[in-house]
C-alpha cells in the first residue's frame, strides 16, 4: 500500500465536561464503594465497562436505586422531575452535570422570562434537550429543516441549541424560524469545544484523502460529526475501534485525516491510528 500520512485533529479524546463527569464517577464510587447512574455516563461501551468494574451501577428507574447508594447527576444534565423525586426520596446527589449545559438551562429560562416561546434545536429523546426542556413550561423541540418548516408561526419566541448540534443544521433551521416568527432571539449555545471540533474537523475533511471518525454508534455526536465530515469528503468513515478499520478504504489515498466524538477515549484513537500506519507498512 502507498506510504500514508496520518493527521490526528488536535481536540480528540473527551471534552472537558465528559472528562469531568468520568473523574467524578471515578471518585464516588472510591469513597462510596457503589454509585448509582441513570443511564451510561458516555455513549461509548469501553468506559462504561471500565466504570462499572470501578463500582457504578446503571440503573433505569430513580425508584429503583437502594436509599443508601449516592445517585451522580451526568454531565449533560437530569430532568427536573427526577432530580426532585431524588430529593424526596432523600439520596445522596453527586451532580456531574457539565458547566456548559447548565448555561444552556439558564439561558432557557431567560428566554422564557421574556415570554418568549422557547425553542430547542437538539434531538428529541437526547438526555440533554429531555434535560433542558424540563426546566421550561411548553417548549417546542425541532430536530431538523422539516420541523422548522411544519413551526406555526409565532409572534414572539427564542432559541437554545444543543451543545452538540451541527452547525450547519442550526443555521437551516434558523434560517427557516426568521421567515416564521416576528421576535426572534437566538442564543447560540453550542459549546466551545464542539465548535472547535467541528472547524478541524472541516479542515482535516477538506485536507486529506480519507477521514476517519472514531466513537460508539450509539453516540449522536460522533454520528454527527461523521455526517458533517461527509459533507465535504465522500470518503469519511466512522469506527468504533481499531478493529473496524478496512484496508480498502485507503486504497490510492496519500493521507489519513482522524476526528473523534467527545465521548471517544483518546486512548482509542491512538488505537485506531496505530493500525492504520501499520496497514500503510
Ligand atoms: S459536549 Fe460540551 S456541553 Fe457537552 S459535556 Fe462536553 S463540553 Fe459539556
Amino acid at each position: 500500500m502507498n506510504s500514508l500520512t496520518i493527521t490526528t485533529a488536535k481536540d480528540v479524546g473527551f471534552c472537558f465536561g465528559v472528562k469531568r463527569a468520568v473523574d467524578i464517577a471515578k471518585k464516588a464510587a472510591e469513597t462510596y464503594g457503589k454509585v448509582a447512574m441513570l443511564g451510561n455516563i458516555v455513549h461509548n461501551e469501553t468506559v462504561i465497562r471500565g466504570l462499572e468494574r470501578a463500582g457504578v451501577v446503571v440503573y433505569t428507574n430513580i425508584d429503583d436505586i437502594p436509599a443508601d447508594m449516592p445517585v451522580l447527576f451526568r454531565s449533560h444534565g437530569t430532568p427536573r422531575s427526577v432530580r426532585d423525586r431524588a430529593h424526596e426520596r432523600g439520596l445522596t446527589i453527586i451532580d456531574a452535570t457539565c458547566p456548559l449545559v447548565e448555561e444552556i438551562h439558564k439561558a432557557s429560562q431567560i428566554l422564557e422570562k421574556e415570554d418568549r416561546t422557547v425553542i430547542i434545536i437538539g434531538d428529541p429523546g437526547h438526555d440533554e434537550v429531555e434535560g433542558v426542556a424540563s426546566q421550561l413550561v411548553d417548549p417546542v423541540i425541532i430536530a431538523d429543516a422539516d420541523g422548522a418548516r411544519n413551526q406555526e408561526p409565532l409572534r414572539k419566541a427564542g432559541v437554545v441549541v444543543q451543545s452538540t448540534q451541527s452547525i450547519d443544521n442550526v443555521d437551516e433551521i434558523v434560517g427557516i424560524l426568521i421567515t416564521k416568527v416576528y421576535d426572534l432571539r437566538i442564543i447560540n449555545t453550542i459549546c466551545a469545544p464542539t465548535r472547535n471540533r467541528q472547524q478541524q474537523l472541516m479542515e482535516l475533511a477538506r485536507q486529506n484523502d480519507v477521514m476517519i471518525i472514531v466513537g460508539s454508534f450509539s453516540s449522536a455526536n460522533t454520528r454527527r460529526l461523521r455526517s458533517i465530515s461527509g459533507t465535504v469528503n465522500k470518503r469519511s468513515y466512522q469506527v468504533q475501534g481499531p478493529d473496524d478499520i478496512h484496508i480498502d478504504w485507503f486504497k490510492g489515498a496519500s493521507s489519513v485525516g482522524i476526528s473523534a466524538g467527545a465521548s471517544t477515549p483518546g486512548k482509542i484513537v491512538k488505537e485506531v491510528a496505530k493500525k492504520i500506519r501499520n496497514l500503510a507498512l
